[in-house]
């Protein structure tokens, strides 16, 4: 199987650098009845002598022989832990001291390197022995046997124990039943090619390989027929018919073999001679056959039939490596190209974070974030849904209660007994009123401050990805941003604080707004009076909120209270309405828009020194070397796509 050596070599490279070996070669089962010769027809195929063969029941356990390919100057010195992926590119590093170019490795005697072949068929008999017992038994346990080679592809070989329909020996009753499970459990994996082996001189017509290579591949598309023994015909007949497909038609194709006779072996014949002898058999008796049968064609079509098979692995394989090759580009880019005119590199990137900034504030930025408000919306959202409501929410009247109120009119009053209600006392009570608005609009300055801090965050995080590869520009940039912020907290702080005073400075009785509440109060003047001069008439209906006091009010106390309360109310409303107005406006002119309009500069004239800019532009440690990674992959990847090409058109055949 030389001919897939160079192939599969080239496409390990592929599997090496996709990482993971997508082509699993099928592996190649061998059937049929006891000594029909499966062993033999394996073994010439690894054109090695290491099976047992001989007559009687000799294969008493499945035998995994997985061939480990390893490029010639491997060879002198081999054998690594064959588990390891890098030792099967390259074993010589992991070399153990084997001066050997071919050696072999069995599970079950771990390390242990085996370089004569004989000593591995030696233990292949004892381990069989040791499981199945030395008369005849038959065990399902597989040996594993792996051989390292130059000459060899990366293919496992299943060599199982011939069907039988008596028990001998220490043989079960059902050994027929046992022996077919143990080959159905093989053949049955999609992923094999079916050797089914037929001696020349049994009846074809009655295969039982064929027959049960049948029943988990009814369309042949995985089964070979091989006919041996074809030196060991009756006189007189040929097999003629039979490679010919004139008894039973095989898709994939019949062929004939001639082994080793038991003579052959005891006399230690070479692989070698016995390919040759077989073709002088073969040119004798089937001249007209003699090129499509034989050992050598059968290893062709075995080639052949796994060519098919990575061919058919191809276009995924491809699709792999494009994907791969996509997303590696993909990675390369958004690690950037390494710097070379750093002073512009960093005048870039800090224009770049501030126009992103920006950009995240005014609506306007590439990427947009879908998951939660951000940026200006977030602001616009805080003004109007968390200031706006918190400052609705505010009871006019909160926290006043009716002695509160009494009390502010009699002190307002001071010694003499009023007449009408102290307009003081309303003056007094309100300022305590529009004071609480004070709070929320705080908060509401806090509250963008916080969401500007955020906005730096998803700006470095999303806009301006390069950030990423600098930290400590980042880091920088982050710095400055925030002290920029930090120090407009407070001038903020104090316009909306001053928005507050200037509304506390002074209580505009003569507001537009407040002239129906200014009338209403007129009107209540006028109706003491009348109260005055007709005491005896009873007094007015009691209010319905319950007074929280314990004496009862007199009339005239609740109609004082009434006035006051009212006046109150609508003074606020018109005072809370302007707060609602001015403090969203100051926190954008006095934080938002000034940020906004200084960030620039401010990180330029901070940042943008020469002395800074090699520390501000040292790459995270990993970078350059993720870089280079990126890139060599991508360049396998480039070159697996270049070989996947080449071997499509490569002619086997
Ligand atoms: P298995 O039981 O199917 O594995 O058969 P083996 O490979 O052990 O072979 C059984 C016997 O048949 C051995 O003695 C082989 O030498 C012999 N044998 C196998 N193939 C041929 C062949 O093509 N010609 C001759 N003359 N003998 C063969
Ligand atoms: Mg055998």
């Amino acid at each position: 199987m030389e001919a897939l050596i160079p192939v599969i070599n080239k496409l390990q490279d592929v599997f090496n650098t996709v990482g993971a070996d997508i082509i699993q070669l099928p592996q190649i089962v061998v059937v049929g009845t006891q000594s029909s010769g499966k062993s033999s027809v394996l073994e010439s195929l690894v054109g090695r002598d290491l099976l047992p063969r001989g007559t009687g029941v000799v294969t008493r356990r499945p035998l995994i022989l997985q061939l480990v390919h390893i490029s010639p100057e491997d060879g002198r010195k081999g054998a690594g832990d064959e588990n390891d992926p890098a030792t099967w590119k390259n074993p010589r590093h992991l070399a153990k001291d084997v001066d050997a170019a071919e050696w072999g490795k069995f599970l079950h005697t771990k390390n242990k390197i085996y370089t004569d072949f004989d000593e591995i068929r030696q233990e292949i008999e004892n381990e069989t022995e040791r499981i199945s017992g030395n008369n005849k038994g038959i065990s399902p346990e597989p040996i594993h046997l792996k051989i390292f080679s130059a000459n060899v592809v990366n293919l496992t070989l299943v060599d199982l124990p011939g069907m039988t329909k008596v028990p001998v020996g220490d043989q079960p009753k059902d050994i027929e039943l046992q022996i077919r499970e143990l080959i159905l459990q093989f053949i049955s994996n999609p992923n094999s090619i079916i050797l089914a082996v037929t001696a020349a001189n049994t009846d074809m017509a009655t295969s039982e390989a064929l027959k049960i290579a049948r029943e988990v591949d009814p369309d042949g598309r995985r089964t070979l027929a091989v006919i041996t023994k074809l030196d060991l015909m009756d006189a007189g007949t040929d097999a003629m018919d039979v490679l010919m497909g004139r008894v039973i038609p095989v898709k994939l194709g019949i062929i004939g073999v001639v082994n080793r006779s038991q003579l052959d072996i005891n006399n230690k014949k070479s692989v070698a001679d016995s390919i040759r002898d077989e073709y002088g058999f073969l040119q004798k008796k089937y001249p007209s056959l003699a090129n499509r049968n034989g050992t050598k064609y059968l290893a062709r079509t075995l080639n052949r039939l796994l060519m098919h098979h990575i061919r058919d692995c191809l276009p995924e394989l491809k699709t792999r490596i494009n994907v791969l090759a996509a997303q590696y580009q993909s990675l390369l880019n958004s690690y950037g190209e390494p710097v070379e005119d750093k002073s512009a590199t960093l005048l870039q990137l800090i224009t770049k974070f501030a126009t992103e900034y920006c950009n995240t504030i005014e609506g306007t930025a590439k990427y947009i974030e879908t998951s939660e408000l951000c940026g200006g919306a977030r602001i616009c959202y805080i003004f109007h849904e968390t200031f706006g409501r918190t400052l609705e929410s505010v009871d006019p009247l909160g926290g006043l209660n009716t002695i509160d109120i009494l009390t502010a009119i009699r002190n307002a009053t001071g010694p003499r007994p009023a007449l009408f209600v102290p307009e003081v006392s309303f003056e007094l009570l309100v300022k305590r009123q529009i004071k609480r608005l004070e709070e929320p609009s705080l908060r509401c300055v806090e509250l963008v401050h916080e969401e500007m801090q955020r906005i730096i965050q998803h700006c470095s995080n999303y806009s301006t990805q390069e950030l990423l590869r600098f930290p400590k520009l980042h880091d920088a940039i982050v710095e400055v941003v925030t002290c920029l912020l930090r120090r407009r907290l407070p001038v903020t702080n104090e316009m909306v604080h001053n928005l507050v005073a200037i509304e506390l400075a002074y209580i505009n009785t003569k507001h537009p707004d407040f002239a129906d509440a200014c009338g209403l109060m007129n009107n209540n003047i006028e109706e003491q009076r009348r109260n005055r001069l007709a005491r005896e008439l009873p007094p007015s209906v009691p209010r319905d909120k319950p007074v929280p006091v314990a004496r009862k009010l007199s009339a005239r106390e609740q109609r004082d209270c009434e006035v006051i309360e009212r006046l109150i109310k609508s003074y606020f409303l018109i005072v809370r309405k302007n707060i609602q107005d001015s403090v969203p406006k100051a926190v954008m002119h006095f934080l938002v828009n000034h940020v906004k309009d200084t960030l620039q500069s401010e990180l330029v004239g901070q940042l943008y020194k020469s002395l800074l800019l090699d520390d501000l532009l040292t790459e995270s440690e990993d970078m350059a070397q993720r870089r280079k990674e990126a890139a060599d992959m991508l360049k396998a990847l480039q070159r697996a796509s270049q070989i996947i090409a080449e071997i499509r058109e490569t002619h086997l055949w």
